[in-house]
């Protein structure tokens, strides 16, 4: 018999996989060419040649005991400084290798950082539309997530809210900028905004109030669009990045941890982080991938291919009559449901071989969302597709 807590969990198991597994059943009717997939962000464009490079380098060489060995559980002492002093050179902070903690990807380093913080009864706050595993992830250390409800205007998130919902027993907020799903970019101003609020009622209620920046998209921003550093506006921030959208490896589980000294409790935070990413099972995050990522601090993923897909994909639906507001990062689109229910959306989609996830997955019924890491082909040949779709609809 399975753990009681676990019979929920397996019964709602990701809808966004299941959606992937039906992909993969309907690839093998149709031909992988005649269905169109968009349900998961798995990064179809490819890791910069500097990764396999680097791997290359790193396995030639000759100390396979360094290579593959364990190291402290934080990381490597020279990736990690070599981390801190990218990001103090393209952020202008202060940040050392005791400030950074390497993890098994941005899920692993949200884990590691919500079992350094939570106590059971605790809350989590989030903005929805949000990246649905954070039920999973709050849920694990026996925390309650209390999701701020979305604000469809602009997919801002509603601070007004916010402020309401905020209570003692807040211990974090997480903030996923850009985001997903809407591949909305809060601004700075949201930002200033955001922790103003939690500056003063960390005061008003004498507590610690955690903000997490979950920054797996960093990197995928269009159009010049600025994505504000969340350590510099407020005190209290950790960092979840992960290199598994940066540079196109989310299987290959890698990414990190920033707690600056500004962080309450700093030392602590930074030791009982590094036991959290042992104790949870991670032990250390990859010794190999670790290696690789310092060697290719400055590579990137070809964002333009991105940019072109988000522009054929955007333009495309809009001329169709959906609507959707034009997404600044990330690589998705969350376009409203012509129908109320959006499952129904899905359904009709599905019989045209078009695969997208309810916004109910993301609190955020009416909507559905669109991950556009497909080929360019799979979206022009898509279109006409959706044009059915959206007579069908009543469009
Ligand atoms: N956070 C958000 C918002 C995500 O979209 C994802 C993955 O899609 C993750 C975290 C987990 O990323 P990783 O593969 O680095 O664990």
């Amino acid at each position: 018999m399975i753990a009681e807590n676990m019979v929920g969990m397996v019964k709602n198991s990701s809808v966004i996989r299941q959606m992937f597994e039906e992909g993969n059943r309907l690839a093998k009717l149709y031909g992988a060419e005649n269905v169109y997939d968009f349900s998961l962000g798995n990064p179809n464009v490819p890791a910069p040649a500097e990764v396999n490079a680097a791997i290359k380098e790193i396995v030639d060489s000759e100390e396979s005991t360094f290579i593959h060995g364990y190291m402290s559980n934080a990381g490597y002492e020279d990736v990690r400084e070599a981390i801190a002093q990218s990001l103090n050179k393209r952020f202008d902070t202060h940040f050392n290798l005791t400030n950074i903690v390497m993890t098994v990807g941005a899920a692993g380093g949200l884990n590691s950082i919500l079992r350094t913080i939570l106590n059971p009864g605790e809350e989590v706050m989030t903005f929805a539309p949000f990246f649905g595993e954070y039920r999973n992830y709050v849920a694990n250390f026996g925390g309650k997530l209390v999701v701020v409800p979305p604000n469809t205007v602009d997919f801002q998130p509603k601070l007004d809210e916010f402020e309401k919902m905020i209570t003692p027993k807040t211990k974090a907020v997480i903030v996923n900028n850009p985001n997903n799903p809407t591949g909305v970019v809060y601004s700075e101003e949201t930002i200033k905004k955001l922790a103003a609020i939690m500056e003063s009622k960390q005061k008003e209620f004498g507590t610690e109030i955690f903000l997490i920046a979950d920054e797996p998209y960093r990197e995928l921003a269009y159009d010049g669009v600025e994505v504000p550093y969340l350590t510099k506006y407020y005190d209290n921030t950790v960092v979840g990045y992960s290199y598994s959208k940066s540079l196109s490896l989310p299987g290959d589980r890698i990414g990190y941890l920033v707690i600056p000294d500004e962080v309450a409790d700093a030392e602590d935070m930074k030791a009982a982080a590094s036991v959290a990413t042992r104790i949870l099972g991670f032990v250390n995050a990859p010794s190999l991938m670790q290696r690789v990522v310092a060697k290719c601090l400055d590579a990137k993923v070809n964002v333009e291919a991105y940019d072109k897909n988000r522009t054929a994909l955007y333009n495309g639906l809009k001329d169709l009559g959906f609507e959707c507001i034009k997404p600044e990062g990330a690589f998705y689109l969350f376009v409203k449901s012509p129908v109320e229910d959006e499952k129904v959306f899905c359904e009709v989609a599905k019989k045209h071989n078009i695969l997208i996830v309810p916004g109910s997955t993301f609190g955020c019924a009416g909507y559905v969302r669109m991950a556009y890491c497909v080929s360019y082909e799979t979206i022009v040949n898509s279109l006409p597709h959706f044009a059915e779709v959206a007579k069908e609809l009543g469009l």
